[in-house]
């Protein structure tokens, strides 16, 4: 933060000057050839200067004082002043007469010093004005480069002075590094705001005196990022249980996870955003993974961050190609004596041309980074919404499809109206369209996702809870969120036949959901025994393998019309 100082003047325009002088003749000619120019306050030695320092200590643009006066001496002021460290921002110019207190007042930390008898008033003016603007730049220059909290570099200074620290350093090996807070926000939701500040401010601290003096640099970035540049870190594990050790217990105890990914050995070739891109990719893979705290960028994963890139380069043209396909998986309704064909989802295929069928789950999670998901989305969202069209007019019936709706577009401002269009277009009703939404999704933005699942509701659009049980939600959260159906984590139907614990929690959903009248989906179900205890738990849809994996439309149709001929 700019504070006053700096850009600051006095009530009357002007910029504050103190002038300190046990003669009065003195003070008065210094004032007479200032107060043109400046605001000027007066003190007649050391201690009442000390007292008119402090009370304008946000103000005051410059001290010129003399050394021999009684009470306190020039000398011990400019050492009050400059051991204070908020007063000794403020700029001091020495008064003197004698040679050996300007070198001594200069050892201090006095910007200057002008001889008595004072020589032209320009000269004089001239030397007060360099003097402030120079402190004036020095404290817009320390206050912008410098993150105010952790006193580390702002992103944008970090940038540069890793670049210039290359050129310093050319034989030097480097490491970027990104260290990344998961779930810093529940702390700060915890124990408050001063308490999370407390703690990255530590974290800054630890950093600072691991890179010692000249062996690095370091930024904060978004709140709870740390970027260091520094020289190639022997042993990383140690440097990362350091850090982890400066947090408190009840860091540990709310849930933070300090992870880190490292880019070892950069190549110098790349720009410096690229080798932390490579850095912030290696931690990516280790957040939401218990099992790891640092990843490390090497020749794998160099190998998949470039396949990934070439995915996103290429998606715009495979877009309009038409290489993105979309797959129906059928959903079956269980409560009756027969299964029965209840509705779809829309998953998205990507059919390349020389890389053969790539799985979603490879490219969305990119296309979600980067945030190309809301076209892809959007592709989707309206070839479905036109398949629901085309399979009512074959058909005559009205399968509804639920679509996934990624977390990046719950952020964009143009959903609720690219929703409405595409439903309208087709002639279909909100209904028809179903929206899954992770859980994940919920816990991480929950006002925010809460307010715009409550508008598309309330224009008939349903909201089905995609995943439940993978995130962070408790049970009793659900009865107040608004969805219409609840889908669980295909986890929970994988482990549901070996583990009694799955199985129990299983059941307690399918409950709770009873009780707010929601219906209950599960997905990942390959089993003739996992339907048979679903169906048991009074489990009401199931999705999985067992029926069917994800067709093509054509495929899929098979199943409508097998439907319609069994009822
Ligand atoms: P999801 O939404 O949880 O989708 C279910 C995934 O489980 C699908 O994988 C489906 O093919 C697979 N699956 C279905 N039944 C079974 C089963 O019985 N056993 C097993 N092991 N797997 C089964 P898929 O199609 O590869 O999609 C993976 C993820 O990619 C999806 O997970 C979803 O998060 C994302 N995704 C797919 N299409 C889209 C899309 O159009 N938009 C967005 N935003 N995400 C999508
Ligand atoms: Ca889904
Ligand atoms: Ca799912």
């Amino acid at each position: 933060m700019l504070r006053k100082y700096g850009i600051n003047t006095s009530a009357n325009g002007k910029r504050l000057v103190l002038v300190v002088d046990d003669e009065q003749v003195n003070r008065e000619i210094l004032g007479f050839m200032l107060s043109e120019e400046y605001a000027i306050i007066y003190a007649e030695n050391g201690r009442e200067a000390l007292e008119l320092v402090r009370k304008n200590k946000d103000t005051l643009s410059l001290i010129m004082t003399d050394i021999l006066m009684p009470e306190l001496n020039g000398i011990e002021l400019v050492e009050i002043l400059q051991g204070d460290p908020e007063l000794a921002r403020i700029p001091i110019i020495v008064l003197t007469t004698e040679r050996e207190y300007e070198v001594k007042s200069l050892r201090l930390g006095a910007s200057d010093f002008i001889k008595k008898p004072y020589d032209y008033p320009e000269v004089i003016l001239a030397r007060v004005r360099r003097i402030i603007e120079l402190s004036e730049n020095k404290y817009i220059i320390e206050n912008t480069e410098t993150d105010e909290l952790t006193g580390l570099y702002t992103s944008q200074f970090f940038f540069q002075y890793a670049e210039q620290f290359d050129r310093h350093h050319q034989d030097m090996d480097m490491d970027a590094v990104v260290i990344d807070l998961e779930h810093f926000h529940y702390y700060n939701e915890l124990y408050g705001r001063k308490k999370g500040d407390a703690l990255i401010a530590d974290l800054s601290d630890h950093i600072r005196s691991f890179l010692g003096d000249g062996s690095g640099l370091a930024c904060r970035k978004d709140g709870d990022n740390f970027l260091i540049y520094c020289r190639h870190i022997t042993d990383a594990d140690a440097f990362i249980e350091g850090l982890k050790k400066t947090m408190s217990d009840d860091a540990n105890v709310s849930g933070i996870r300090l992870i880190a990914g490292i880019y070892p050995f950069v190549d110098r070739s790349v720009d410096v955003h690229t080798r932390f891109d490579r850095a912030k990719y290696a931690c990516n893979l280790v957040k939401g993974d218990s099992t790891r705290t640092i990843a490390v960028y090497d020749k794998a994963l160099h190998e998949k961050n470039l396949f990934l890139l070439s995915l996103s380069d290429e998606m715009e043209a495979a877009l309009a190609e038409g290489q993105f396909v979309v797959y129906y998986q059928p959903k079956y309704n269980i409560r009756g004596q027969k299964p029965v064909l209840a509705s779809a989802e829309a998953l998205i295929r990507w059919i390349h041309p020389d890389k053969g069928m790539i799985s979603p789950g490879v490219f969305i999670p990119q296309f979600e980074q980067n945030g190309m998901i809301k076209k892809i989305d959007r592709f989707v969202w309206r070839r479905a919404a036109e398949q629901i069209n085309e399979w009512r007019k074959k058909f005559g019936v009205t399968l509804p499809v639920s679509v996934n709706v990624s977390r990046i577009d719950i952020y964009d401002p143009d959903l609720i109206s690219v929703l409405s269009e595409i439903v309208a277009s087709n002639g279909i009703e909100a209904g028809d369209l179903m929206l899954e939404i992770t859980e994940s999704a919920y816990t991480e933005e929950s006002k925010r996702i809460i307010e715009k699942v409550n508008k598309l509701r309330g224009l008939g659009f349903k909201i089905e809870m995609d995943d439940f049980g993978s995130g962070y939600s408790s049970l009793n959260m659900l009865a107040e969120l608004p969805i219409d159906v609840l889908k669980i984590d295909m986890l929970f139907a994988r482990n549901l036949l070996t583990d009694e614990k799955y199985k129990r929690i299983f059941k307690l959903m399918i409950d709770i959901a009873k009780h707010i009248s929601v219906p209950v989906v599960a997905e990942g179900v390959e089993k003739k025994e996992q339907l048979d205890v679903l169906h048991e738990m009074g489990c009401d849809i199931i999705q999985g393998y067992y029926f069917s994996a994800p067709l093509p439309p054509d495929k899929f149709e098979r199943l409508i019309k097998e439907n319609i001929e069994q009822c």
